[in-house]
């Protein structure tokens, strides 16, 4: 087979299946599990690629909810990734059951390609993407070495190739201070909220002089007993996010100053913890979206190019685009007013059009792969690319 009719059986793999992808989407999104907790949807993906030809490893890098399917062997290596964890009350509002049974769908209907010309294709299952940063550890683990490309889609409201992400940590901070009575003895309390607040207000001011696109913003989770009782104790959770590493490390210093400063001035003990996990920023690799695009358009969706203003929060996809050459495209499932991770994102998620966008991007990452073990010289082309990135 030429490579046209070789995208053409690839086409028709992901066709003969669109059944089973369809009810793998919507049983995963019917049964939404937190980071972690994924047992119910990493079992219905196992078993798919299992039914297929795949060779499946669950619990990798002793994640019990992650796993790895591979095909073929020999380079290119080639992995496809899959996110299913979902939200806190919201459900599937991000939409991983379409990423889910996408991932599985490309594995699967790339096998004409690799049976023909060789190489490797694996299903890479990657748990807790919303904020627990599950490729995050996976990376550490080793379990994205001796890949060549790392490819995976997430869906949204518009079709692209390429996204900008942020990198990301997080900061939990306590202040300590010390109850007396509000009206009685306010003179002998140390106030732990006021102390909190006072933190937001020197942070709304560095705000203003931060660089574009950084982004800094908390939530308080214990703001105090009773209005009556000085309040003794204050907690808040912050997120810090910037457009490079460099700069998130020196964001980091002047965010952790702002609560320096206001347990200075209100005498409450401050306590601060990062977060173990750091999303890195998501790096495009645009010899892998070009080839990406064209089987999008192939396909009869159009590609609009992506808005340099639009920041795509953060994704732990970041950390393994900074490993391996990779892309994170997004597919439309949902008209442009609808917000990521709100309850419409989450019943779009489950539509007809989101069968349509897992459908056409399983098949582009198909024929994606098909173009890259057909044509060695792509992949060198893409790994060029990834080693002037390094530079
Ligand atoms: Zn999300
Ligand atoms: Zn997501």
């Amino acid at each position: 087979m030429n490579i046209e009719q070789l995208k053409v059986s690839v086409i028709n793999e992901v066709n003969s299946h669109r059944h089973q992808l369809a009810e793998l989407s919507l049983k995963i999104h019917a049964n939404p599990e937190l980071g972690f907790q994924e047992t119910k949807a990493a079992g219905w993906l196992t078993r798919y690629l299992e039914e297929n030809g795949f060779s499946v490893e669950p619990g990798i890098c002793g994640l019990p909810t992650a796993f790895r399917g591979s095909y073929g062997q020999g380079k290119p290596s080639i992995a496809i990734l899959a996110e299913y964890d979902a939200l806190p009350k919201l459900g599937h509002a991000c939409g991983h059951n379409i990423i889910a049974a996408c991932a599985v769908g490309a594995a699967v209907a790339a096998k004409p390609a690799i049976d023909q010309f060789g190489g490797t294709i694996l299903a890479i299952g990657t748990p807790a993407e919303e904020l627990q940063g599950g490729k995050a550890l996976i990376a550490e683990r080793g379990g994205f070495n001796n890949l060549d490309v790392a490819m995976m889609v997430h869906p949204a409201v518009v079709d692209t190739a390429t996204t900008q992400a942020l990198a990301l940590q997080r900061l939990e901070v306590e202040f300590f201070g010390k109850a007396a009575h509000a009206s009685a003895q306010p003179e002998m309390g140390v106030n732990a909220l006021e102390a909190m607040l006072l933190s937001f207000t020197a942070i709304n001011s560095l705000r203003q002089h931060i660089k574009d696109k950084a982004r800094i913003h908390g939530i308080i989770t214990d703001g105090g007993e009773a209005a009556n009782i000085v309040p003794a104790h204050s907690a808040a959770t912050f997120l810090v996010r910037a457009q490079d590493d460099a700069y998130l490390g020196e964001l980091k210093e002047k965010v952790l100053n702002c609560f320096v400063g206001a347990a200075t001035a209100t005498g409450a003990r401050l306590e601060y913890g990062w977060g173990n996990i750091r999303y890195a920023s998501l790096r495009n690799n645009l010899t892998l979206a070009g080839l990406f695009s064209q089987n999008m358009e192939y396909l009869g969706r159009k590609m609009q190019p992506t808005d340099p203003n639009h920041i795509f929060g953060s994704t732990d996809m970041g950390n393994v685009s900074q490993l391996v050459p990779s892309i994170h495209p997004f597919v439309a499932i949902a008209s442009p007013e609808v917000l990521i991770h709100s309850p419409e994102f989450a019943a779009a998620a489950a539509s007809d059009a989101a069968t349509q966008g897992l459908l056409d991007a399983a098949k582009a990452l198909a024929m994606t792969v098909a173009d890259l073990v057909a044509n060695p010289e792509l992949v060198t082309k893409v790994k060029k690319e990834f080693e002037k990135q390094n530079d």
